[in-house]
């Protein structure tokens, strides 16, 4: 079952739930209808018996009539019972009989009388009997017959005599309708499993309708497994139901998943051009100085430039390290409460013992203001622009870091008067491994400010750059203040 498809399944269960559902209904409806029609027989039985009652009178001899169309006129006693021609004998399943009260059958019909040889009355309740397999209901009515006397022989007045102690008894046969009750389920029995087998076709053509998005969702991603292909993906329609959502997330998915593999993919080449460049300097270097034998200053020269060509690799690959880290770690650092201002002023400060190019570092501060921040990579961000400043200031040249509020936020702007950047290269330089050409002769690897950008990014701050070529540049940081 397991290996069943869910469209297989769902079918399944619901023609198995729909068969319980069928077969219980059935059984309660032919429950209730077997009481139902025995309860309406029952009333029909009590109903014809009573009505007969009054169809019958005592006459006496002298006021039978010597013709009658509309009575039956039956000799009792001394006189006549006269039976309007009304009497209800047999009506479908359901008889009636008049009977004296010894027990023998004065008018109607009973299909029994042959079967019940002696016949008793006394229960006024309806009971049963099974004659010859068959069931039957029966209903015995006792009745005293009103006496009609002419109102000369009454000599002015009507007396209320009554002939007492007859009996009517009536009789119903249940098999008919227990017939019809089997006749209607062996229909259902016929007709039931044919619809169900009909509902369940249909069923499973609509969940397949239903499923097939589902089904373009697997196709799709098996293509891509099979083929490695990151740029395919699922047709969405205009709907907006659980399967196009699904649909759209796994299309969301794969963007995400294609641009990571992208992105993966261009560090990877980046970096091996990065490195190549040194690596075959040095390789270079080597053999040539290798090729024969070299006076002591060749030697010291060409160590040096070996010795250059491993510290650019060492620090490519130092950058190449924190930057995956920090790409790895991005959704997991730590933010905190952060006093912004003392650790500008503490990494500043920290930075002007450089003292490179005998440059100056003034550090204008307003004190207390907070940001929500990891510390670790705030001090990064600030370490790699006051380098930079330094890296590509001139000679005797400034150096300003300055911080303050501007409305909700806090402004880092850090200033030089140095190389300065191109228009042109202002847009690049963010993206990975990036050098102008004016500062390749300087040592650098190209991570720096891409590294920033990210943390910036992190802290959910902006980075802009302002520059002139040999005038200098000023990085201004924007980042939300806390109160
Ligand atoms: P690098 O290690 O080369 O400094 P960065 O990512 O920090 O890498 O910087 C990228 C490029 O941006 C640098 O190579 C340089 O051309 C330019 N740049 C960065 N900061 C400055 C600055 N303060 N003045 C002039 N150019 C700069």
């Amino acid at each position: 079952m397991k290996n069943r498809s869910i469209r297989f399944r769902i079918t399944l269960w619901f023609a198995l739930l729909l068969l319980i559902t069928a077969v219980l209904t059935f059984l309660a409806v032919r429950f209730a209808s077997g009481i139902v029609l025995r309860g309406t027989l029952r009333n029909y039985l009590m109903g014809m018996v009573e009505e007969n009652i009054d169809k019958i009178v005592f006459v006496s001899a002298e006021e039978k009539p010597e013709t009658s169309l509309s009575n039956i006129y039956i000799e009792y006693e001394n006189g006549f019972l006269e039976i309007d021609d009304d009497f209800l004998d047999k009506i479908n399943d359901v008889s009636a009989a008049l009977y004296r009260p010894d027990g023998t059958m004065l008018y109607g019909e009973n299909p029994l009388e042959k079967y019940m040889s002696e016949t008793t009355f006394g229960s006024t309740k309806i009971w049963s009997t099974e004659i010859n397999g068959e069931n039957y209901d029966i209903y015995d009515r006792q009745l005293s017959v009103p006496v009609i006397q002419s109102n000369e022989s009454a000599e002015g007045t009507e007396k209320n005599t009554e002939v007492k102690n007859l009996w009517i008894r009536g009789i119903v046969s249940r098999s008919n309708s227990v017939n019809q009750l089997n006749e209607i389920s062996r229909i259902s029995f016929l007709v039931i499993p044919g619809l169900l087998l009909l509902l369940m076709m249909l069923l499973y053509v609509i969940i397949g309708r239903l499923m097939a998005p589902l089904k373009k969702i697997e196709v799709t991603a098996e293509q891509i497994s099979e083929g490695y292909d990151l740029k395919r993906r699922i047709e969405v329609g205009d709907n907006n139901d659980e399967v196009s959502h699904l649909a759209r997330m796994f299309n969301g998915m794969l963007d995400r998943l294609e641009k990571a593999f992208n992105t993966e993919r261009q560090f990877t080449s980046d970096a091996s051009h990065e490195l190549r460049t040194p690596t075959s300097v040095i390789m270079t270097q080597a053999e040539y100085t290798l090729e024969k034998e070299r006076t002591i200053p060749e030697y010291i020269d060409a160590m040096e430039v070996i010795n250059k060509q491993s510290h650019r690799m060492n620090a490519l690959l130092g950058d190449m390290l924190d930057y995956t880290r920090m790409d790895q770690k991005s959704d997991r650092y730590e933010m905190e409460k952060l006093d912004i201002s003392r650790l500008v002023t503490e990494t500043a400060d920290q930075m002007t013992l450089l003292g490179e190019k005998n440059i100056h570092l003034t550090v204008d501060v307003e004190p207390w203001l907070k940001v929500n921040g990891n510390e670790v990579l705030l001090t990064r961000m600030l370490h790699n622009l006051i380098s930079n400043a330094y890296r590509y200031g001139v000679q005797d040249g400034s150096v300003v870091v300055r911080l303050k509020r501007i409305d909700e936020n806090v402004e880092l702007s850090i200033v030089d008067d140095g190389i300065g950047i191109s228009k042109d290269d202002q847009d690049k330089i963010f993206d990975r491994f990036y050098q102008s050409d004016a500062s390749r002769s300087i040592q650098g690897t190209g991570l720096g400010l891409s590294m920033v950008k990210k943390i910036v990014e992190l802290h959910h701050g902006e980075i802009h750059v302002e520059s002139e070529e040999k005038k200098g540049s000023t990085f201004k940081v924007i980042l939300p203040m806390l109160q």
